[in-house]
């Protein structure tokens, strides 16, 4: 126990309450990295009170005295981007190039909400009354709860903590069971900069210390990025308590609309991107392409010719487009949803499920490999492949005769609202499904992937519950107060 890494409360590196430990596992190679202390509600207990005690000093200082710690967090992530892509790569199986983006999608949260602590917040509001103040000003919200997922593991968790600390609340930390040292390194991040002993808070664990975050009376937030399993049990528990508020950003059954003015290259280039590349482990990642008649079957050779060749390899390597699944439990699901596929009765053009040796990069064999599936299914059937979240390279291809009012209505079918993309030449059709498309993120003529943190990041429907992420963070960790002030 004594050689397993600690979690930081108080400003201290602590044991926790309990006796359990786990390992972090590189998902490429099956190696150990390191083991670290299960955390238990004890332990959240702990991490809340010091939360608690440390907010009403943070909450004194000015957002400028607050956001002078996020820039030396902000100069770190800057300074050590190839060091700290390279551990997101072993910890998590990314492309070395995505592991170092996550990280710089992490500089870019911290950046700016560092920077908007110098700009103006509230409103001043014109009022009905001669002489008479009236402003709409922000208060924090007190404890915030930032449980998050593997799959963005420095990014997401400053996503959630960045602005939430420049505003005024103290945080504690849950990081994915999968990625406990990238969260480490966080936390000696924060460390280094000094903050205020209590301000920040982190326990590693599994699900029961989040469970523990959420159900605790004293934390005033919970900010949620993961399955949608996950989030609505969140918000069923937090959704009819006074005072407190779940934030969910949750995953999709995301689509790429093909209609019959693509441009072909565009669509095959925008399809392989987001459905396979971090091996479809994204939440913007596209697992229904939906395409017109007219271009389905050059649009099919084109894609399923990528598909029964995309090689799987060293994820630290630059010249690899593709990467391990997670854990054994994440490739068997993966697995049990291709073999779903099969008993729907769709229609099987690539099954790489199960890769020969030989494609397996050497030293490798003990990483969590898989290629990709594609199918043809009826658009029309109510098939859970379809319909279900499968978060791996698993693609349909859904063919549709008709107009783009057809295709949307197919893009909508669907519990999900995360990510789509349209590609088309015609503005009238792009319009249609900029217009219609039940979307918290779309994208034209793109691949469906990519953020950027002046855009609200979320999803609607079963995706999101109204909270996006990025830019309009600050809606998740404020409380609004009309104040007006009699001048006269
Ligand atoms: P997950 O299984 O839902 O886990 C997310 C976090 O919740 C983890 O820290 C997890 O702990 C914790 N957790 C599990 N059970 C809990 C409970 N009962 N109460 C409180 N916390 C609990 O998701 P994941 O597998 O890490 O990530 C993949 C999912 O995230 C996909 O669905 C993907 O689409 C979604 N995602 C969404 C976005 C977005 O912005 N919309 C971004 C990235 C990912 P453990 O460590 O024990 O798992």
């Amino acid at each position: 126990m004594s050689d397993a890494y600690k979690h930081y409360i108080d400003g201290e590196w602590v044991s926790g309450a309990g006796s359990e430990t786990f390992e972090s596992e590189n998902p490429a190679t099956g190696e150990a990295l390191g083991t670290f202390e299960r955390g238990t509600p004890g332990d959240v207990d702990a991490a809340v009170d010091a939360a608690d005690a440390a907010f009403e000093e943070w909450r004194e200082l000015s957002r400028v005295q607050r956001a002078e710690y996020l820039w030396d967090v902000y100069h770190e992530l800057r300074e050590r981007t190839d060091e700290l892509g390279e551990i997101v790569t072993k910890e998590c199986g990314k492309e070395i190039s995505e592991g170092k983006a996550d990280v710089v999608e992490a500089a870019h949260m911290v950046e700016w909400a560092a920077g908007d602590a110098r700009h103006p917040k509230g409103d001043i509001v014109p009022s009905e009354i001669p002489a008479k103040d009236a402003y709409m000003r922000r208060k924090p919200r007190g404890v915030t709860g930032c449980i998050t997922p593997w799959n963005f593991p420095v990014a997401i968790p400053y996503w959630h903590m960045a602005i939430a600390l420049v505003e005024g609340n103290t945080v504690v930390f849950k990081p994915a069971e999968q990625t406990p040292w990238c969260a480490q390194i966080i936390a000696e991040m924060f460390d280094d900069a000094g903050i205020p002993d209590g301000v920040f808070n982190m326990v590693q664990g599994f699900g029961d210390a989040g469970n523990a975050i959420v159900e605790h009376d004293d934390v005033e937030t919970v900010i949620f990025t993961g399955s949608a399993e996950v989030g609505h049990l969140i918000q069923d528990k937090l959704g009819g308590v006074a005072g407190k508020r779940a934030a969910c950003e949750m995953g999709g059954k995301n689509a790429i609309v093909v209609t019959e003015e693509a441009d072909l290259d565009t669509a095959v280039h925008s399809a392989v991107m987001s459905s396979f590349k971090t091996t479809g482990q994204r939440c913007v990642s596209s697992e229904r392409l939906i395409v017109h008649t007219d271009v389905y079957d050059e649009f099919k050779e084109r894609f399923v010719e990528i598909a029964a060749d995309v090689a799987v390899g060293d994820p630290l390597r630059e010249d690899t487009f593709m990467g391990p699944l997670i854990e054994a439990e994440h490739h068997e699901k993966v697995a049990e949803y291709n073999e779903l596929a099969r008993k729907e009765g769709v229609n099987v053009l690539v099954d790489r499920t199960d890769l020969d040796a030989d494609e397996i990069p050497d030293g490798h064999e003990d990483g969590h490999w898989i290629g990709p599936f594609v199918y043809e299914a009826d658009p029309d059937e109510d098939l859970r492949c379809t319909h279900e979240e499968v978060f791996g390279p698993h693609v349909a291809l859904l063919e549709y005769d008709g107009d783009i009012e057809r295709a949307v209505e197919l893009q909508n079918d669907t519990e999900y609202g995360l990510a789509g993309a349209i590609v088309s030449e015609d503005y009238r059709q792009i319009n249609y499904y900029r217009d219609h498309a039940e979307l918290g993120l779309a994208y034209g003529n793109l691949p469906c992937i990519g953020a950027e943190v002046q855009l609200p990041f979320g999803g609607v429907k079963k995706s999101g519950n109204g909270y996006p992420s990025a830019r309009e963070a600050i809606e998740a960790v404020t409380d609004r107060t009309a104040w007006t002030l009699n001048n006269s």
